[in-house]
């Protein structure tokens, strides 16, 4: 008996250290890719379900990884938040999301906003603010075509600079949404005295369940215009989520149904054919 617990120590001993190995080996190849330039943005565009324009895009992060090709972002995110290196991968999607979204603007496109995901630790940082207009400035890209996404939980903690940092990135004119919505807590009464320009429906209240969701989707819906927000939804990948979603007045969808995140060029294809018709 005695050896037999040893044995089993021992496996539950190792197996541990090997995650353990592999989230050190993890943690320096990210420290590799941010200096080798692994990392890259594919934009998945949002459109107005009134004028079936383009009206904005969401930055998406993707690791080029020299062995494993993509890496999908949820597999190394989290390491990044803890490891503190999500502060400096997310001022490169930062400025890079700016670059891009200029550089579209200045080939002549119709101007749309970048959308780009901040984690808890970038949210909360000393500076964020200043680190926003500075880049805003670098790249010259117009606050008002830069919306930063957080989500409820992060914006519903008691961390006493929030409401702050909120109303002084709103004074720069950049936007703020709500991502993931109506997967947190937060009530009407907290929502209303955020200044939040938009909130974004989770894609399971949408692609998942649909007798079931559909009246939480209505009451989402309803509740951001009476906010005077405005409500896209994610995760659209039928033409009947996109019917009912015209039929109840949503303003914007993004989803597989119109397309997926693309590289750079590819949706430079779509601004060119959506210029052309
Ligand atoms: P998210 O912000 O909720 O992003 C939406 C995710 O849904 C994306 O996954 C997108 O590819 C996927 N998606 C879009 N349309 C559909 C659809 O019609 N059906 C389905 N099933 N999925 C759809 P992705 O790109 O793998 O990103 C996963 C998460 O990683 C993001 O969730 C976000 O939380 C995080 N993330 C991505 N980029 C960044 C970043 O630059 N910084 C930070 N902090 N987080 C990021
Ligand atoms: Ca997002
Ligand atoms: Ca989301
Ligand atoms: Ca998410």
């Amino acid at each position: 008996i005695k050896e037999k617990q040893g044995s089993h120590y021992n496996i539950f001993e190792s197996s541990i250290s090997e995650n353990f190995k592999a989230m050190l080996t993890m943690e320096t190849e990210l420290r590799q890719a941010l200096k080798h330039g692994q990392f890259e943005l594919h934009y998945q565009p949002q459109k107005s379900l009134s004028s079936n324009k383009i009206v904005g895009m969401e930055a998406l992060l993707r690791w080029k990884h020299p062995v494993k090709a993509y890496i999908p972002p949820d597999e190394f995110i989290g390491l990044a938040e803890k490891t503190g290196l999500i502060i400096d991968i997310g001022d490169w999607v930062l400025r890079e999301a700016c670059r891009q979204n200029k550089l579209w603007q200045d080939k002549g496109y119709q101007p749309v906003s970048v959308s780009v995901n901040l984690s808890a630790k970038q949210f909360y940082q000393r500076g964020l603010v200043e680190k926003v207009k500075d880049v805003l400035r670098e790249t010259g890209l117009n606050a008002k075509y830069l919306e930063l996404e957080i989500t409820e939980t992060m914006a519903m903690t008691n961390e006493d600079n929030i409401m702050d940092t909120m109303h002084r990135l709103r004074q720069l004119g950049v936007k703020v949404s709500i991502d993931d919505f109506g997967t947190g807590y937060s009530s009407f009464k907290y929502l209303s005295v955020f200044p939040v320009t938009k909130l974004k429906i989770d894609k399971m209240f949408i692609n998942e369940n649909p007798s079931q969701n559909q009246a939480i989707v209505k009451s989402i819906i309803h509740m951001s215009h009476s906010l005077d927000m405005k409500v896209i939804a994610e995760g659209v990948e039928t033409i009947d989520q996109l019917k009912f979603l015209m039929k109840e007045k949503c303003d914007e969808m993004q989803g597989f149904y119109f397309s997926k995140p693309l590289p750079p060029e590819k949706l430079t294809k779509l601004f060119q054919a959506e210029y052309q018709s």
